[in-house]
């Protein structure tokens, strides 16, 4: 790894792994962290886990997998740019999503209003219970045991509630600092790859429009730039020219911004980072204005359209009649998952038993869960259809 700047995370400076384990021989720690998350049973599910458009409705679509490397690609190459730990960036990136639910944001919030009375639920925390908690790969410990800057990036947002119960990792949440760059790049990096991918999704399924998108100065000022030097070219490969150079402008202004902004606040460690007070890795206010621009154009003209619409509300219905199955009748559960809600139960009551279902829910794929409910609330009766 080329030379790293004074703020950026290093391994010897690390808080290290919940359980100590001895150093790998060909990898740095953080490469350990990014191999674990890619041998994670959880990143493979993420194949087949929605984007915006449900994984059966094309196969051109984002996943949540294809998202996850898209997010890792543009993170990189700003961590590489800022002479950031680039390892621990790829990490984080790649892990982010781990705890997503299936069907997007309509699942986890449709999960989040079945588990109202057992806590709630929430995607980001599920991404780091997920690598804590739930994969079981090692014979030593539960989970990946990755290092806290990784676990620190992984939680990106959190309710105080819960940062209440996480110990040291929750605690810049009630206290207001910072996490350190390699986070804040992974955040940022996400935006940007979704925002640029639903665009380019969302003119491949035909629901959002180039003229419409017109409206969008992000859009706007590369459609005039690539019509001016390739007047006449075929629309799809127009509109790969127009969002590459849209992600090409926001990753260096981003650098841009970001490298001044670290200059003047001259953080001497990770630690200076993180009580720094406020993000050192933003846009411009111009870019910053017109990446919000197009999200909301996004907002209101692609997730709220209504095809995705009527696909995210069957989508909610799958996972409450999942939810409200397997708490009546535990016996539709798979052994394992009945025995440690009988184990959660025993140690938290309810709330307990129904954590274990919404991670059991947490970790479908799309497909999984439709064919789950098939079997569940339509089981064919037998005789010919
Ligand atoms: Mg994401």
């Amino acid at each position: 790894m080329s030379e790293l700047a004074c703020y950026a995370a290093r391994e010897e400076t690390s808080k290290g792994r919940v359980y100590k384990e001895v150093g790998p021989s060909h990898r740095n720690q953080y490469q350990r962290d990014r191999d674990r998350i890619i041998h994670s049973a959880a990143f493979r599910r993420l194949e087949y886990k929605t984007q915006v458009f449900v994984n059966h409705e094309g196969d051109m679509f984002r996943t949540r997998l294809t998202h996850s490397i898209e997010v890792a690609q543009i993170g990189r190459t700003i961590a590489r740019a800022l002479k950031l730990n680039e390892d621990l960036t790829e990490a984080i990136c790649l892990a982010h999503d781990l705890g997503h639910t299936p069907f997007g944001h309509a699942g986890q919030d449709i999960l989040n209003d079945c588990m109202r009375e057992h806590g709630g639920f929430e995607h980001n925390l599920q991404s780091l219970r997920v690598v804590d908690v739930l994969e079981e790969r090692y014979a030593e410990f539960t989970g990946l045991n990755l290092m806290y800057e990784t676990r620190e990036g992984i939680l990106k947002h959190c309710s105080r509630t819960k940062a209440a119960e996480l110990g040291e990792l929750g605690l810049r949440f009630l206290e207001g600092r910072q996490p350190g760059l390699e986070a804040q790049v992974a955040n940022i990096a996400d935006e940007i790859a979704y925002n640029n991918h639903d665009v380019d999704d969302g003119l491949r399924a035909g629901l959002i429009t180039i003229n419409q998108l017109n409206e969008c100065e992000l859009f706007h000022a590369q459609q005039i730039a690539v019509n001016k030097q390739w007047p006449g070219l075929h629309e799809r490969r127009m509109i790969h020219e127009i969002v590459r150079r849209m992600i090409n402008s926001l990753v260096s202004d981003l650098i841009a911004t970001s490298q001044t902004k670290i200059s003047k606040t001259d953080p001497v460690d990770i630690n200076a980072v993180r009580n720094a007070g406020m993000p050192l890795i933003e846009l411009s206010q111009q870019m910053a204005a017109n990446q919000k621009e197009l999200k909301r154009f996004l907002h209101k003209n692609l997730y709220q359209h209504h095809r995705v619409q009527q696909m995210m509300q069957k989508t909610k219905i799958i996972i409450k009649e999942l939810f409200d199955a397997y708490m009546t009748d535990m016996g539709l559960l798979p052994a394992d998952v009945q025995q440690s809600a009988i184990k959660f139960e025993d140690r938290a009551g309810v709330p307990g038993h129904a954590r274990t279902i919404a991670d059991y829910i947490a970790g479908m794929t799309d497909r999984f869960a439709i064919a789950e409910h098939k079997r569940i609330a339509n089981p064919p009766l037998g005789g010919n259809a």
